[in-house]
Order: structure tokens, then C-alpha cells, then sequence
């Protein structure tokens, strides 16, 4: 089998695992539309009873976000809304490629960009809060893009850049081993071992630090739950929301992180870089904050909600992870964050605390539970982090030396 064909067989049996007779919604770029069509068929031949393609276009939407009546970007159309949750409440599939151009809207009004995430945030809000408690299945992956491609690989001609791309791509999601099926069902085992040490241990608080200037130690909510490799769908069976994923992750207590956090990667957010960033935390909430660059974004990012302020998920990444040894800053953070233990500033996913996905909002934030328009990831982890965890009792473990994991 081709290795294309062997990637599109991924996403649709280990990806989101389409089952007989669902639906598969697929949001795309029109740079991406060859090999999309690709995993369409394969989703059918799988048994999908259809599949819906959402084409996008970066650059048109940079032209709209360039020279649009301005009251366009504090609502989102109704068919939008109804679209999404016509397909969620059907329990579709969600097939998202994840391939912008990093550098894209770096003139664009920051401003605009905010005001239209949050309306869209606010208008796909039943979508969203279904998306995080796993109510419909999903999984990210990405495909290279010309100007993505050239923006990783900056001296290589287009084609050369293209071609090392997606062999990056292929070597993070393993779809260059003989059965990348099964490569998975054995990647996924070995990230549930870790799970089953931090789910068994219910640390009280974990301490980190480095010699970047983290120092900051977060507390954990009472029956925390910690996931890799894989979770389940709402009807038992096995999917990956992240293709690639390499983490182990959970959420903090939203009131509980004190100290500093210091990014040791930059932060692409809606096509805006954010470069040498970092941010005091006083009892879970953003006091101070910085960057030497994107510090408008890194502004408009914060200022969203109160949620966004406070982090909604701690997540932890050997230094040498496989996708960290190719030595590649993918601007990108489905391949940044599985790359460094990273945590996401606003919301968390329900179903990291117990019962967590059949709480309402009052008995999530009682629990600890962050809640925000926003769920962003951002990159801390370097060769020299120290993460040790706290027990109940007193007892202190090393969980993270020199970078890497330690249990
Ligand atoms: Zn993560
Ligand atoms: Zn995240």
C-alpha cells in the first residue's frame, strides 16, 4: 500500500475509527483537496453513510479579515451553528486538518481576529462543550501546505520542502512502519502505562522548574484523571483525538498554579506568532505576563474571558519524544505540543475529573474544572525540566529528571 493511502487508512480507523452507517465531517484547507479525497474514499469503503467536506481558504479569509465592513466579525451566520450541531448531535465524526500558514495574518488587525474567535466560540458553544466531554468523536491531523512547508524548511526549494514535510509528518504519526495500525495499538499501550502510574498515585500538587526561569508548582483536583494514547467515544469504542499524540495529559485545579511559566517554543495562534512568552500565576490566575514578540496577540489572547487566564490543561512529553528527536520546529501545535510537556491556558476537558462529562457548569467549576471561550496550548518543556509530584501524605516523587520521565 502506498503511503498515502496507508496515512488516510489511519485517520479513518485509528483517527476517529468511523463506524457503519455515521457520518464523517471533514473541515480542510483547498491546498490539501487530493489527499483529502483520498481518506473521503477509504471512509467509505469503511462503511461512513456519508462524508461532508468543509473546504477553507486561509487567504481568503485574510482578505475578509483585511476589508470587511467591520460588524461582520461579532456574529457567526445561523446555517454555521446549525451545521455543526445538526452533525454533532448525530453523533458524526469531526475530521479536522490542522495546516495554516504560521506567518499568514501577521498584519491582520489581532483585534479582529479576537472578536471573530470569540463569536464563534459563543455561537458553536454546544458544539464545543460536546467536542470536550467526547459526546462526538474527533481527531486532528495535519497535511503539508506550500507556504507551511517553506516556513519549516526556509533554504529548501518548494518541492524539497514539501517532500521533507511530509516525511516529518509520516515519521510523527508512524505511517512509516510496515503496519501503522498495529504500531499504534502498541504506542497507545505504552502511553496508558504511564496514565495507570498518575491515576494510581492522585498527586496533590506537581512542582516544576528549569533553568528558563519556570518555577511554579500547580495543584491538582480531587479525582483527577490522566489520559494518553487514545480515549473512548461516547459508545465504548477506541478513537485518537490527536494524530499525532505523544502526551500524558490531565487538568490543574483552575485555582491552583503559583509561580512562574517560562514557553520554550513559540505559540502560533490564528496565524499570529507569539515568541519568548511567559506568565506569573497567583492562586491559578494570569498576574503578569510577556513576550519579545506577538505581545498584542499574546494580549487579545488573555483577554477573551476570565478563563482564559487560568490553565485548563497540564499535559507531560519526554524531551525525547520521536517527534522532538527530528529537531523540527513545526510552527504548529498538534506537532509542537507532542514535541514538550506544554500546558493550555482556558478551558479544560470535562472529562479529566471524575464524572466529569455529566457535570453541569456550576458543579464543574465547584470541582475545579476551568471553563473559557478558548482551550490554547503552549510549549515549556526543555532538556534540563524537573517535574516532581506530591502525594497527599507529603511524599515527594520524581516524576520528570533531565527532561524526561523518571517513573
Ligand atoms: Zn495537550
Ligand atoms: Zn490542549
Amino acid at each position: 500500500m502506498e503511503i498515502l493511502e496507508k496515512y488516510a487508512e489511519l485517520l479513518v480507523k485509528v483517527g476517529v475509527n468511523i463506524q457503519k452507517s455515521q457520518s464523517l465531517v471533514i473541515s480542510s484547507p483547498i491546498e490539501c483537496a487530493d489527499f483529502v479525497r483520498l481518506v473521503q474514499t477509504r471512509a467509505y469503503k469503511s462503511g461512513a453513510k456519508e462524508v461532508v467536506m468543509r473546504w477553507t481558504d486561509e487567504k481568503s479569509d485574510k482578505i475578509t479579515f483585511d476589508l470587511a465592513d467591520d460588524a461582520i466579525f461579532d456574529s457567526i451566520p445561523e446555517w454555521v451553528k446549525v451545521f455543526f450541531n445538526h452533525y454533532s448531535d448525530t453523533e458524526a465524526a469531526f475530521l479536522h486538518i490542522a495546516a495554516s500558514d504560521p506567518s499568514l495574518m501577521k498584519d491582520v488587525d489581532p483585534k479582529r481576529i479576537s472578536r471573530l474567535t470569540k463569536a464563534r466560540n459563543i455561537a458553536l458553544e454546544h458544539y464545543i462543550d460536546r467536542q470536550m466531554s467526547n459526546k462526538h468523536v474527533w481527531c486532528v491531523a495535519s497535511v503539508p501546505t506550500l507556504a507551511w512547508a517553506k516556513k519549516v524548511f526556509p533554504s529548501l526549494s518548494d518541492k524539497e520542502a514539501m517532500n521533507a514535510l511530509w516525511n516529518a509528518i509520516f515519521k510523527s504519526v508512524r505511517a512509516d512502519s510496515p503496519d501503522p495500525v498495529a504500531a499504534w495499538k502498541t504506542h497507545g499501550k505504552n502511553l496508558q502505562k504511564r496514565t495507570d502510574f498518575l491515576n494510581k498515585a492522585q498527586f496533590k500538587t506537581l512542582k516544576y522548574k528549569n533553568s528558563l526561569g519556570t518555577d511554579l508548582v500547580i495543584s491538582m483536583p480531587k479525582n483527577h484523571i490522566w489520559y494518553g494514547g487514545g480515549e473512548k467515544s461516547s459508545k465504548g469504542y477506541e478513537v485518537i483525538a490527536n494524530m499525532p499524540t505523544e502526551e500524558v495529559f490531565t487538568m490543574p485545579h483552575k485555582a491552583g498554579a503559583n509561580g512562574k511559566i517560562v514557553a520554550s517554543l513559540p505559540l502560533n495562534y490564528n496565524g499570529n506568532l507569539v515568541e519568548k512568552f511567559w506568565f506569573v500565576f497567583k492562586d491559578g490566575l494570569v498576574t503578569d505576563y510577556g513576550a519579545e514578540k506577538g505581545m498584542e496577540t499574546l494580549k487579545e489572547l488573555l483577554g477573551i474571558d476570565e478563563g482564559a487566564k487560568r490553565l485548563g490543561e497540564v499535559a507531560l512529553v519526554p524531551y525525547d519524544s520521536p517527534i522532538s528527536k527530528q529537531g523540527i520546529l513545526f510552527y504548529n501545535t498538534l506537532f509542537d505540543e507532542n514535541a514538550s510537556c506544554h500546558f493550555a491556558l482556558g478551558k479544560a476537558y470535562p472529562t479529566c475529573i471524575k464524572g466529569g462529562e455529566d457535570m453541569d457548569k456550576k458543579a464543574l467549576a465547584a470541582n475545579g474544572v476551568n471553563d473559557s471561550l478558548i482551550h490554547v496550548d503552549f510549549m515549556v518543556g526543555t532538556k534540563d525540566m524537573e517535574i516532581s509530584g506530591i502525594k497527599e501524605d507529603g511524599t515527594e516523587l520524581a516524576i520528570f529528571r533531565n527532561g524526561n520521565f523518571a517513573i
